[in-house]
């Protein structure tokens, strides 16, 4: 059971399950004491009533706990006759947990709870370990599972625990040996004690995904990749005539290393960051061009359809004129038309793709694929990514473009293996998107200031949220919305377009063209708009319901407007009771435009593992650290991981063998991370 629940292989390392905090039996609550905005309390005090009702599922149990300030009442409604069977009606406990108030009467729900004469109730420092619910129900709690870590410490010795860090870190660093470390992550004497275990287990796991990347960003940089000789006719034609504008600064610097990259005669993997409306799409085009001028392929993959779709229609527009023909590839493309696709991007007569993952499909095969540029990637996969390998016997150059700022902690450990270009500079002309938030109340007044913006020739999009458990309701949310909509901009003069998730391929693409052509003036749809979608005309966004959009949804969102020369506006319409967070977002929202701000208080709100879908792609799971809060160890071991990788890239030293091993067991069953681009 403890296998399956907390993966643990071996005993040795299930030590290796770390407490997440520490219960300081030092400090104690009195339960007269305890305030509404009381978060956690230690109470100390005697056990009555204790008292199981209901029957099967609904069975909980309860028990009053008292001392001479006043009563609490403790609840469980997992693993009650456990529960029951284990406290002593009289007996003195330490009891910990959280507060809420039911009818202002204190409360605690599965409060940890100890027998005050207890050995855990002794330490000064108790550790807390991270539990799953059905531990819980199996009566293995808190008190059970530190009891087995005392054991097994009891039984293991320090050379269970050999060092691994080469001695010059240890000492540089100050750390502690890992055998220290291990014995008081779980049962340190001293806050010190913790502290110092704490670090010296952080740094390790650091260092360690540090080596990683490192260690892929060395064998990246030594694939062997097609040179581009050349700059020519088709780039120099393109550049000199159909450049519709002057390129802004930051295009030409991400242009120029670019260019750098591929006459090396090594694998490009640059990473293009660029806030939303920075340009990207150009920098794609001359570079693919670049890639034809030197006789090879290119593509570009965008996460959706309707991207893909669009980037079609802006590429084939841009090269048209060059005589250079374009295909568009994606799952719809289906029977003659798709065979005729394939073979012309066999045998070399196309030039230039665009599509979906459809691209990497086993089927496709291009006849000499220079680039593949991958648009928005933090929407594709790793494993899809990895298999553009497959296309050519020497891999294609890697583009990859993202307008989700990635803060640099992030960065380092999500994508320090590859090389980072960043387009800091929006065209010239943009004026900033004003934001605003507004509820309910104000909805004529929004309406009447979208009116007079489409009346002034402008265009809005009116964006609805979509969650994916629940499509129902979210259809139905949307249907109220367009007729409310309806109810403000008669159809006959104030056209209004809608998509969403329910229509079929044909029917979102004609109703999403009547708006990019004009014809539609409202764009009433669901987050399908969210990334990419370009109709400058446009210089209203207004989202519904924003509070249930995360920041960097809402950044993106904002960003399909403010792309012409007209002023923009972003109207974030909420409910008017907001919890605390999402009034804090509507306020980041409304005071900031920039991308990468947004982007970090993005981290510091809701963690890294919910960032970009990053938490099931397990590229970063840390036990104890934290990208957020530990920066510091995060630039330490980077240095020391670029020093040793240096000195010694296959980590063939003696001194190394530790650290090495330590990879190897890493990836035993993991990712393969040589695989990601
Ligand atoms: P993103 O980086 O979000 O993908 P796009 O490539 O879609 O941005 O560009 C946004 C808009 O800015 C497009 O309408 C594009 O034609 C325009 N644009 C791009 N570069 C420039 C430039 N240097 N000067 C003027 N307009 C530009
Ligand atoms: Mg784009």
């Amino acid at each position: 059971m403890l296998r399956k629940e907390l993966d643990v292989h071996y005993a040795i390392d299930l030590l290796e399950h770390y407490p997440f905090r520490y219960t300081d039996r030092t400090k104690l609550n009195k339960i007269g004491n305890i305030k509404p905005d009381d978060s956690y309390v230690q109470l100390i005090g005697t056990l009555t009533n204790i008292y199981e009702e209901g029957s099967g599922r609904k069975k909980r149990l309860t028990a009053t706990l008292y001392d001479d300030t006043g009563k609490i009442e403790l609840i469980w409604f997992q693993g009650a006759p456990w529960m029951k069977k284990s406290l002593v009606s009289n007996e003195h406990y330490i009891v910990f947990g959280k507060v809420s108030f039911f009818n202002g009467i204190p409360n605690i729900a599965h409060p940890d709870i100890d027998p005050l004469k207890s050995e855990t109730a002794k330490a000064t420092l108790s550790p807390v370990y991270p539990l799953t619910e059905k531990l819980k129900n199996k009566g293995l709690n808190n008190r059970a599972l530190s009891k087995i870590m005392k054991e097994l410490l009891g039984k293991v010795s320090k050379n269970d625990f050999p060092e691994i860090l080469p001695a010059n870190i240890i000492q540089q660093h100050k750390l502690i040996d890992r055998y220290s470390a291990i014995k008081w992550i779980h049962f340190p004497e001293s806050n010190e004690h913790a502290r110092a275990a704490e670090y010296r287990l952080k740094w390790e796991e650091l260092f360690t995904s540090q080596l990683k990347v490192g260690q892929l960003r060395v064998h990246n940089h030594a694939q062997p990749g097609w040179v581009f000789k050349t700059v020519g006719d088709h780039f120099n034609t393109f550049y000199k005539k159909h450049l519709p504008f002057e390129l802004t600064g930051a295009q030409k610097r991400v242009l120029k290393e670019i260019r750098g990259d591929t006459a090396t005669g090594r694998q490009m993997n640059r990473l293009v960051q660029g806030d939303v409306g920075s340009g990207k799409t150009i920098v794609a085009v001359m570079s693919m061009l670049l890639a034809l001028d030197n006789g090879f392929q290119a593509c570009l993959m965008a996460p959706t359809e309707i991207l893909a779709q669009q980037h079609y229609r802006s590429i084939t527009k841009l090269l048209t004129p060059m005589g250079i023909t374009v295909e568009l590839l994606t799952g719809t493309v289906k029977g003659k038309a798709r065979k005729e696709i394939l073979n012309g991007l066999e045998s070399g007569a196309t030039k230039i793709a665009v599509g979906t993952h459809a691209l990497i499909e086993d089927t496709v095969q291009f006849e000499n694929l220079g680039l593949a540029v991958i648009d928005e990637q933090h929407r594709f996969g790793v494993g899809q990514r990895a298999r553009l390998w497959k296309k050519n016997t020497t891999q294609p150059h890697i583009l990859v473009m993202t307008a989700t700022p990635i803060p640099r902690t992030l960065a380092m450990t999500l994508y320090g293996d590859l090389d980072v270009s960043v387009i800091d500079e929006l065209p010239p002309g943009r004026q900033e998107i004003k934001t605003f938030h507004r509820n309910e109340m104000r909805r004529a007044h929004v309406m009447e200031f979208i009116r007079q913006e489409i009346d002034k020739g402008r265009q809005a999009y009116i964006v609805y949220p979509l969650i994916e458990e629940s499509e129902k309701i979210d259809y139905e949310s949307l249907m109220k919305g367009y007729e409310q909509v309806r109810t403000f901009f008669p159809d006959d003069k104030y056209r209004i377009a809608m998509v969403h998730g329910r229509q079929d391929q044909d029917e979102r693409q004609r109703n999403m063209a009547r708006f990019v052509n004009g014809e539609a003036y409202v764009l009433v749809a669901t987050t399908v708009i969210e990334v990419g979608v370009d109709v400058p005309n446009s210089s209203v966004m207004l989202i519904e319901s924003a509070e249930r959009f995360g920041l960097s949804q809402l950044h993106q969102l904002r960003g399909r407007v403010g792309r012409g020369a007209e002023q923009s506006y972003c109207i974030l319409m909420t409910g008017s009771k907001l919890s605390e967070e999402s009034a804090k977002r509507m306020k980041i929202m409304t005071s900031s435009s920039n991308g990468f701000v947004i982007a970090e208080q993005d981290l510091a709100m809701r963690g890294p593992g919910d960032l970009y879908g990053t938490r099931q792609s397990g590229t970063f799971k840390f036990k104890l650290a934290d990208i957020i809060h530990d920066t510091e160890i995060l630039e330490h071991t980077k240095l020391a991981a670029q020093k040793i990788l240096s000195e010694d890239p296959q980590l063939m030293l003696p001194q190394h063998h530790g650290i090495k091993n330590m990879l190897l067991k890493e990836t035993r069953g993991s990712n393969n991370w040589s695989k990601i681009s």
